[in-house]
Formats: C-alpha cells, structure tokens, sequence
C-alpha cells in the first residue's frame, strides 16, 4: 500500500516536472520570438534536481583532466606510482598461482535455487557496514551492477546487487554513493572470490564511482569462453543451467528510479541471484572437462585456471576517461563518415565543407554542453538532429527547434530549450571558430554570471578549462618567452594538420565477432567481413549488437589451439601507447622496407604487428625504428642508401664483386641523377651551356659515359623517382600504367586488423590474417628483382619497381641475408628484435592482452590461404 502510494506520488511528481519544463521552454520561445534577448532565463537545471547533484564527491568529473586511480599505500609508507593499478600485484599473484579449485560455489546441504520473496534493500550508511560484515565472512559472493547513462555524462551506477548463498542485497549507490568505499576491502580480498557475469564494464564502472577494485573474479561468461559453450549470454546460463527466463530489455530501464519497480527488483535480483549456482555446475565441468581430456594431474585443472586467468584479467583492466585533441571530434569524425557512407555516391551535401564545419561545431558544443549540465551527449542534441541542424540550416530558433522534433521524432532536450541561443548563433555562422565558441558557451553557461548552476561535475571544469585554451590559442603567450611559444605553437598547428590529413577518421576496429559452429569464438573482425558470409548463405545472425555470426561451415582450426589467442580478443580503438582515442595512426612496428621482402607465409602476423598509435607516440616509436635501422646495417654492413646507380646494359661484364676501388666511383647517385634529368628535361634548351653540360655528365655517368638521347632522360628521370612517383609521372604524360601484378591490392581502409581485409578467398579460412597481398610500402607495389647490388652500389634495370631512394633495396638485401643464412628462423628473430625495439621505445601501456614480443604467430593456413607455403610451391 505505502509502496504503491510512492509509486503515485513519484509519477505525478515527475509528470509535473515534465509538464514545468516543457511549458517553461515554451514560454522561453514565445518570450524570444517577442524580445530576442541573447540572456535569456537561466537554465533547466535550476528546478531539474538531478540525483546525481547530491553527491558530495565525485572520482570522475567532467572536465578533460584524466582520471586518478585509488593510491594504495605501500607496506614501506610510500606510494604506488599514479594510474598503476593499484592492485596490480595481487591480480598478478593470483594469475600466476590461480587459487579457484580452492574456492566451492555452493556450501553443502540444503540449498534451493528459487529466488524467495524476501531481499535486503540496503540504503543506509549502517546498512551498507553490516552488509560489508557479513560478506567479509563469505568465501565467495556474487555480483552485477546497473548503471544509468542518459542523463549523464561519464554514467554512474545506480544499483549493485550481491548475492551469498543465503540472501539477495540490493545497494543503493545512489543514496550511499559517497561512502561506498566501505565495500572496498571485500572486493579487494584475494580470500573472497567475487563472481560475475561479463565483468568487463562493472571492474570499471566500480573504479570510477567507487575506487573499488576487484581482486580474485570469476567470470561465467569466461567460463562459458573456455568450455566453448553456444552462448555466452546470462538469458542462455540462466535458461540452460537454471531454467530460468530472464527479460533482458529491463536492462535499458531507468535504474536511478526509486522505489525501483516490482519488475526491476525481480530482473536486478536475477542477475545476480543464480550466479552461485552457476559457478558451481560450470566449475564442475571445467574440472570435469580437465579430467576427460588427460590423465595426468598437471592438466587436469587446465581448463579450470584457464576460466580464472581470463577472468582475472578483466581485473586488471583500468577505467581511463576517454581523451581527445578537441572536445566532441572523435563524434564528428565519426558521424561525418557515417554520413558519407549512408549517402553513397549523391554525397554533394555531406561533402560540403560548410557541412562538416557545422557537425564540427555541434559536436564540440553537445560535447561541452553534456559536460556542463552532466547529461549524456545523445542527451543534449542526438546524432541525427546534427545531421538535420547541419543539413537543413534552419534559420530562426523556431526552426531549429522544429528541425531537432522532427529528426528525433520528440521534443528537443531540455539542455536545447534553454540555450536555443547558441545553437541558433552556430547555425547562422555567427561563431566560425571553434576556439571561440567553446570559452564563450564556457563564461555564459559557468562564468561570474554564468546562467547554469555549478556542481561538483562541472566545476573542474570552469577550473581546467583555461589551461586547455591557452594551449590552443594563438594569442601572444603572457609569461613565457614569445619564441618558445610560438614554436610551440607551430608545432602545434602542423601536429594538428598532420594529424587531420592522416590519421584514421573512423574507428578502424570494428569488433563484430565470428563464431564456429561449436560456438568457440574465432574472430574479431569488420562488419564488411560479416557481411561476406551472410550474403553467401555462409553464416547465421546469432547477436545484433554488437554484431555476431556464427558460421555454417567447419573452419580450418581454432585460434586457441594454434595458441593465438591474441587473435580472439577484441582490439579498442586507441593508441597502445598512451590510450588516446580521438586520433591514432597505423604504425608498422617491422618496417615496410623489410616486411615486404618477407616470404608471404611469414607476413601473416599483421594483425599482430600493425598497431595503432596516436600522432606522438608514432613520432617517438618511429624515431627508435629509424635509429635502429642504421644499426641493422652497420651490423649486416648493408648500407640503408643506395649510394651509386648504374645501368646494367652499359656496365656490361663489369662484376661486382671483381670492382676495385676504382669502380667504386662508377655510376652516379640517384638523387643526382634524377634532380639531373629533370633539369635537363625541363630546362634543357634554356640553360647555359656550362650547366648544360655539366648535368649532362651526370646522366653519361649513369649510362658508363656514352652520349644520350631524349629517350635516355626520360629513363634516368624514373630511375631516381619512387615507384609512386613513377607511376604519377607516367599518369601525367597520359601513358596508362601498366598493372603488372594483377593481385596486388592497395587496401588502405583497415589493414590494422589482420582479419578486417576484404572477402576470404576460400571461404574457409577465418583464421587467416588476409586474403590479399597487401601493398606495405605505402601503393609502391611489389618489388621485382630487377637490381643486381653490392655494397650500396648498384646496378639498375629498367621497370625496378624498388625505390632507390628509399631503403628498399636495404631492406631487400637484409632479408635476403637473413634467409639465405638462418632460414625463416632468421626472419622471426628479426621480427622480435623490431617488436623489442618497439616496447624499449615506447613502453607502450595499452597493448592488447596476448600481445608478446615473441609471438610466433604459427599458424595454419587453409587450402586456399594466400599464405599457404604448399600452395606457393605448387602455383609459383
Ligand atoms: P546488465 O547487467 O546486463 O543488466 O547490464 C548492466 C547495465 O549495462 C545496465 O544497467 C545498462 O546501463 C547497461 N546496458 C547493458 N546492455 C544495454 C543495452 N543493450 N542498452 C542500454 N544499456 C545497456
Ligand atoms: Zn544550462
Ligand atoms: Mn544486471
């Protein structure tokens, strides 16, 4: 009775709010059709009393700073270094000796699945201390947690269930978000083993509201990974294993709601309720499962400590804020390719620069606003109202407003309705540039005389802000000397530049995933690649999203067999290095110069060996590689430059390695030759003659001294230019470039993940990294062994398609070195000496899991595998 009577008062509670703020938005539009006044009422906030505005302190604000993990004092009364995580060592400990078949599920005697009637809201701080209590008297206790994510920016968990074997607890974080710290010690207890279901977001959304950190997890959705079950949902566990049905659409309900509904009650105590017993019969038959599979002891937990490895790593995982160069970009990037995309080839509006300067702005003021107001970015303003507002340019604040209704199909937000204003100043162009919106929204919104309240989200972000501008701005620099500032600047601007014109715009992992028909999961990949299989009929649906196939035929191997399981894991769309995500570049960790001299079989590993970098990080790594590279040949006494060319024909009987000193001269450098003919070529007739001529003894040289036709400096000219430019040249003089290797593709698009290229060729071959031949020297096409060198001097055929100017042909002699001496054992090796150099340069923090200097990527490949080695034999 009393319950339902709160239902009613809360319903019409919150009618009344809705009603208020729909009218008031009203009444605001009417009064500035009438006034236009550019202050107009303050903001929505000001009677929309979010219950996040009543904790005292939150970990993750909402400005742009990182994130602070807990700092855990150590024994000798230091700390750990910041952002370790700081339980690192015992999760470490716990990998290293897994503890799990000490641990029982279920105590014995008298148990009953069914969930009883009775359950414990816990609300109060002496609630929350005897629950603490009584779970530090368990060995084991289950857990879920449910979070609210539309009326906030970063998201907060509103509701954790946990779960003995006696009682269900439903905890409030709402009402005891600040002190939640009293469950951290049972989380973190390496004697409690915490059980969860698909633990991934709930480690993190623990560290970012609570600091708390789970130590010694198991996760069933890893058992299900490791016992290769069809599924791993909790819905298929809770039917197949309990017999229970679930509704998993209550996830997406409005879990801040209090009293929580009858319904959410069942729903939330379900999910946590059933996993003890869960864990016992999976458990079970891991052990089960280790005994069939061998006799010997050693193995028979296999299976078992494989479940809790996976599952402890998730532990290890760390909540970072997500960074990036500019507020709301990594949004707009992404919604201007989508766009693209959805619009094919009639893209003359996506493709305006108007356009995307305008989703740009929006981007960056939803981002700001969301931050300001602590809403959700598809709150404030959704990704389809941006394309509308961007499209449509409306014109007056009415339209605006009917632009926004009609794409979402429902009134515009509340954020909208009380600053129409600036949306409208953006749409007219009235503030072109993003680095002056953003401190202007700033000072109206938060300012001395701001018209939106400050809270502990945003307040940091008043604080913060600045320092962000000043870095941007080009304003004359106050204290430090003008020239260093001014340096910095450029180099700024050429960062921000180098980073608009090359980096990946869209996310270039995917993770859809791939399934055998025994449900063990083989593959991340692109949607593109499911796409291949579904069409033929290859392939059924088995998850909408994120998107998941199953295939309908037997593929060739499993990953984890072969012990790739690096293969199978999910990759984010970050730099490994340092995590940033608004921005990240391809970086080839084995140079391209000795990758493509690589027998195709070896190159498989490119998922491994391709990895993302943001554009500093790629500096870095690639100044080590570049470095180590003059070490390489130093140490192989293969010079990286080709010092001298020569052409064959005229070189006629002279032997390389027969040539004296004498001949070292023979030939002529490249570059000269090329900046030689060039000249002549264009300048020929207008030069003086002593220039003429002494260019010309250039090209002689090049051709063993005899005289020289047109022809002969049209073919010098090619010789010094990267196939590239040759073949730009060749397209320029209206020659039509012949495609010698019919099977080389240029895949530009997601070559970072190996198993994101385009349809496999047999169609039977998921594990295969690609099914083309990728051109890794950046569209310069295979080389041909058309050169004939010795100690950097070389002697030149026609149609080389190696770069002389590049390291190509260092590269090139390397490999065959390396082959020649050490076989392909040489080449792995080699291959771990680049990875090294990579981690010594970058000690890369974000790598995916599996990711290992000596990762051997044995793998095998299908009968129809480009990389097949058999398959080379029989049809080369
Ligand atoms: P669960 O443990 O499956 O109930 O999910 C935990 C939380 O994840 C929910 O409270 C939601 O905040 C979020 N969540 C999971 N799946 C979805 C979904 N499909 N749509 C929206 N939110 C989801
Ligand atoms: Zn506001
Ligand atoms: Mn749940």
């Amino acid at each position: 009775m009393v319950v339902n009577e709160k239902v009613k008062l809360a319903i019409t509670v919150a009618t009344l709010v809705a009603a208020t703020v729909l009218l008031a938005a009203e009444y605001r539009r009417r009064r500035r059709k009438q006034t236009s006044s550019p202050r107009s009422s303050s903001c929505y906030l000001h009677s929309d009393k979010k219950p996040q505005f009543g904790f005292k302190r939150v970990l993750a604000d909402n400005s742009y700073s990182g994130f602070k993990h807990l700092k855990k004092k150590l024994e000798d009364g230091g700390d750990k270094p910041s952002n370790c995580h700081p339980y690192e060592t015992e999760i470490t400990a716990l990998l290293e000796n897994p503890r799990l078949d000490e641990f029982e599920f279920l105590r014995g005697g008298e148990y009953s699945l069914e969930m009883s009637d009775s359950y414990v809201w816990v609300e109060t701080e002496f609630e929350l201390k005897k629950l603490a209590e009584t779970l530090a008297k368990e060995k084991v206790f289950a857990v879920d947690t449910e979070q609210h994510s539309l009326r906030s920016f970063l998201g907060f968990t509103a509701l954790i269930q946990i779960s003995t074997q006696e009682e269900d607890f439903l905890v409030d974080t709402i009402a005891l978000h600040d002190v939640m710290s009293i469950l951290r010690p049972v989380f973190s207890n390496p004697d409690i083993c915490k059980v969860f279901h698909g633990a991934d977001n709930d480690v993190l959304w623990l560290q970012r509201d609570f600091h708390i950190y789970v130590v010694n997890m198991l996760d069933t959705a890893k058992a299900c990974e490791v016992l290769a079950k069809p599924q791993r949902s909790l819905a298929y566990l809770l039917e197949s294993v309990c017999g229970v049905g679930t509704n998993k659409l209550l996830q997406r309900e409005d879990w801040r709601q209090r009293p929580l509904s009858e319904e959410m009650v069942r729903y939330a105590r379900t999910d946590a309720h059933y996993l003890l017993y869960i864990a016992d019969s999976m458990t079970a038959e891991l052990k089960q499962r280790g005994t069939e599979d061998s006799s010997s002891t050693d193995d028979k937990f296999s299976f078992l400590l494989e479940a809790s490895r996976r599952s402890n790593m998730i532990c290890l995982q760390l909540y970072t804020k997500e960074t990036e160069d500019f507020p709301g970009n990594a949004a707009a990037s992404s919604l201007i390719y989508r766009h693209l995309n959805g619009h094919g080839d009639n893209s003359s509006i996506s493709l305006d620069p108007k356009f995307q300067e305008l989703v740009r702005e929006l981007c960056a003021w939803r981002d700001l606003m969301a931050r300001i107001h602590d809403e959700s970015t598809r709150y404030v303003l959704s990704d389809q109202a941006v394309i509308a507002l961007a499209s449509n340019h409306p014109t007056t604040p009415e339209d605006i407003h009917d632009s926004i209704s009609q794409a979402d199909e429902s009134t515009p937000s509340a954020v909208i309705c009380s600053h129409l204003d600036d949306v409208h100043q953006m749409t007219q162009h009235k503030l072109s540039k993003l680095d002056v919106i953003l401190p202007l929204v700033l000072d109206k919104c938060l300012g001395t005389d701001g018209t939106c309240p400050i809270s502990v989200f945003n307040y940091s972000l008043l604080v913060n802000f600045n320092t962000k501008l000043t870095h941007r701005s080009s304003a004359p620099p106050k204290r430090n000397g003008h020239n260093n500032n001014l340096k910095r600047f450029t180099r700024k601007t050429s960062r921000d530049l180098f980073v608009k014109k090359f980096s990946c715009k869209a996310p270039v992992y995917h993770n859809c995933r791939i399934y055998a028909n025994d449900g063990r999961l083989l593959c991340y990949c692109d949607r593109r690649k499911l796409e291949w299989y579904m069409s033929r009929g290859l392939a059924k649906l088995v998850e909408e999203d994120p998107l998941a196939i199953m295939l309908l035929f037997e593929p060739k191997g499993r990953p984890e067999d072969e012990g790739n399981d690096f293969y199978i894991q999910s990759k984010k769309n970050i730099c490994v290095g340092c995590g940033q995500g608004d921005h990240y570049l391809r970086y080839r960790i084995i140079p391209s110069c000795y990758r493509v001299h690589f027998p195709e079989h070896l190159k498989s590993h490119r998922s491994h060996d391709i990895v993302l970098l943001c554009v500093d990080c790629h500096e870095v790594a690639h100044a080590a590689a570049e470095r180590y590279k003059k070490e390489v040949a130093a140490e192989f006494g293969i010079p990286l430059f080709v010092r001298r060319v020569m052409d064959s024909k005229e070189a006629n009987g002279t032997e390389c390695e027969s040539t004296g000193g004498e001949s070292e001269d023979a030939g002529v450098s490249p570059l000269h030759l090329r900046t030689a003919a060039m000249a002549l070529l264009r300048h020929g007739n207008r030069m003086p003659s002593s220039r003429r001529e002494e260019l010309l003894q250039t090209v002689k040289m090049y051709y063993g001294g005899r005289d020289v036709t047109e022809e002969d400096l049209e073919k010098a000219l090619l010789i010094g230019m990267s196939p590239h430019e040759r073949r730009k040249h060749e397209r320029k003089k209206g020659v039509s470039v012949k495609q010698e290797n019919s099977n080389i593709v240029a895949t530009d698009a997601t070559d970072a993940n190996g198993f994101e290229e385009g349809p496999p060729p047999g169609g039977d071959d998921v594990n295969e990294e690609s099914s083309v031949v990728v051109d890794e020297s950046g569209g310069d096409g295979a080389p041909e062994l058309n050169d004939t060198q010795c100690n950097g001097n070389i002697l030149h055929q026609q149609n080389s398609k190696l770069s002389l100017l590049g390291h190509g042909p260092h590269g090139k002699q390397v490999v065959e070195y390396l082959l020649k001496e050490h076989g392909e054992d040489g080449v792995r090796d080699f291959c771990q000496r680049w990875r090294k150099v990579f981690v010594d340069a970058l000690h890369p923090r974000h790598l995916p899991g599996g990711w290992d200097v000596t990762h051997s990527g044995r793998r095998d490949f299908g009968e129809f595998s480009v990389y097949n080695p058999t398959k080379k034999v029989s049809t080369g």
